[in-house]
């Protein structure tokens, strides 16, 4: 069984710790498995420091010899599946064959942005003899990254794949609860030979640290995921230098269900898919707008499904779903459901918390939920689901665009032109039908309204991580016209 491994900060291509640290708590037993150490402000600097001569390097370097180190790096961590898969099981929770397809998924999208980075083109644009109008796509410098806790390793894979396939060097501080995935993503890179300070981890005091960052001359451009309260504070401080951001933010995800369908299927799905990372994904499906026609069938097969869930530690072989990654999940499910359930909802399953040492809580359903419910409006991040029933395709159309959130959405319908309007209608980054599966490596991931700006994944998620400079080339030098007109 590998070991979890020993956690340090990655600056200017060195491996330090700091006299500071925070633990690292297996969500599982509550055992303390690692110490984290925490970035003071001369490490900060040092980051800086070391991302600025990184980048002046990165950017000199062909697009081809890019996209080979980060390959070289890809194929590492899927080399290292199985120990990186282990590290976030016991710092996330996560069942370690979902671990295992977290890196795999990770790896994907270093392996799409090492294609993309050849692909970076600009263009030639027509214009009269004598001069060249060229639009050039140039990396925007040095990114400031912050990842969540969620995916420990592919979150910031997707940042870390996105700045350097585009040639710039990253600061990227993630998540101090589960350090260990970014971890193992900057010891690949440094095992690839990427050059010193393209690539710097940092962890710390969140606050501190973004606080300290953002208004760096050198950060030009700050990536974040995590809730919309921070992301918009994160948007408000970058907006005094004028830094473009980039930012994945919360979801409370629709899920339209039509009369068409296999009740029962669609049912034992979506069920199966609300205990995927114990709800913790911010595509997670949550409220689900059923056809009053097959509430029925649909909510017990909902019920039935999430009941079997095999709630454990993620070690243990057969578990489907493990603990929520820490305390405060927990509590917040717990008042989201009470408040709903003193409002008159019916609980058709889960509800109430587990005891003993964990922080275990089982797949919660929901049904006839009152729209002045705070589970109604906001996102529970956890395992835990609202089924109401709809007397028409327009009054489930109003319930999903009722929100603030618009992440993803999803539908059940094989009719082709409920299909149509729902894609036109919903206002989400990404929609789905008949699947429940939101983002892969090859399209654009990202949020409308109020879950973020900009988009991860795909040929745009690179555009961020650019800049387009205009180039107007004259092949002779130009002569002013003098006052007289007459040519000098
Ligand atoms: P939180 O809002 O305190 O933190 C969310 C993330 O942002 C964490 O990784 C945290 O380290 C980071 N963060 C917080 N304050 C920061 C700051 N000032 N500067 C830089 N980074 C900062 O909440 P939480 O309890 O950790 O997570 C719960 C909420 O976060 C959920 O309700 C969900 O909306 C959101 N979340 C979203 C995603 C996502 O994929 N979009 C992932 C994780 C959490």
């Amino acid at each position: 069984m590998p070991e979890y491994p020993d956690l340090n900060l990655y600056i200017g291509g060195a491996w330090r710790k700091t006299g500071q640290s925070l633990p690292v708590i297996n969500p599982a037993t509550e055992d303390v498995i690692g110490e984290v150490p925490v970035a003071r402000r001369q490490d900060l600097d040092d980051a800086l420091e070391a991302a600025e001569r990184g980048f002046r390097i990165w950017r000199a370097t062909s697009p081809r010899v890019r996209a080979e180190v980060i390959l070289r790096a890809a194929a590492l961590m899927r080399e290292r599946a199985d120990e990186i898969a282990h590290s976030i099981t016991l710092e996330h929770g996560k069942p370690l064959p979902q671990a295992r397809m977290e890196v795999i998924r990770g790896c994907e999208f270093f392996e799409w942005d090492a294609g993309e980075a050849q692909r970076l083109y600009g263009r030639v644009v027509p214009s009269a003899p004598g001069i060249r109008y060229l639009v050039i796509q140039q990396p925007v410098g040095t990114v400031a990254a912050f990842s969540p806790w969620n995916f420990p390793m592919s979150q910031p894979a997707r940042k870390i794949a996105g700045a350097l396939a585009a040639g710039c060097s990253i600061i990227i501080k993630a998540a101090e609860e589960t350090p260990a995935g970014a971890l193992h993503i900057a010891k690949a890179f440094h095992d690839a030979g990427l050059p010193a300070g393209v690539l710097n981890l940092v962890f710390g005091v969140p606050a501190e640290i973004s606080t300290y960052l953002i208004p760096q001359d050198q950060v030009r451009l700050v990536a974040f995921t995590g809730s919309t309260a921070v992301g918009i504070h994160l948007t408000e401080m970058a907006a005094r230098t004028m830094t473009p951001v980039l930012m994945e933010l919360g979801g409370h995800a629709p899920v339209i269900v039509c009369d068409d369908v296999d009740a029962q299927a669609a049912g034992l799905m979506s069920a199966a898919r609300k205990a995927r990372n114990a709800g913790q994904v911010c595509t997670s499906p949550t409220r689900f707008f059923v056809d009053q026609k097959i509430f029925a069938p649909y909510a017990a097969a909902f019920a039935e499904r999430a009941a079997a869930v095999n709630i454990g530690n993620g070690m243990t072989p057969g578990i489907e779903m493990g603990p929520v990654a820490n305390h405060r999940r927990i509590e917040a499910i717990d008042a989201l459901v009470e408040d709903a359930r003193a409002k008159g909802a019916k609980v058709l399953t889960g509800g109430a918390r587990p005891n003993g040492p964990g922080y275990f809580y089982p797949v919660t359903v929901l049904a006839e939920v009152p729209d002045d419910a705070r589970v109604m409006r906001e996102e529970p991040f956890g395992p835990l689901a609202v089924i109401n029933p709809t007397a028409s395709l327009d009054e489930a159309i109003a319930c999903a665009n009722a929100l603030p959130f618009g992440l993803a959405g999803y539908a059940f319908t094989h009719d082709a032109a409920t299909a149509d309007r729902l894609m036109n209608e919903i206002e989400v980054g990404n929609f789905s039908i008949n699947t429940l599966e939101a983002s892969v490596a090859e399209v654009p991931f990202g949020g409308v309204k109020a879950s973020g700006q900009g988009r991860e994944g795909g040929m745009e998620g690179m555009q961020h991580y650019l800049e387009v400079k205009t180039v107007s080339h004259r092949m002779e030098l130009e002569h002013e016209p003098t006052v007289s007109g007459a040519k000098a």
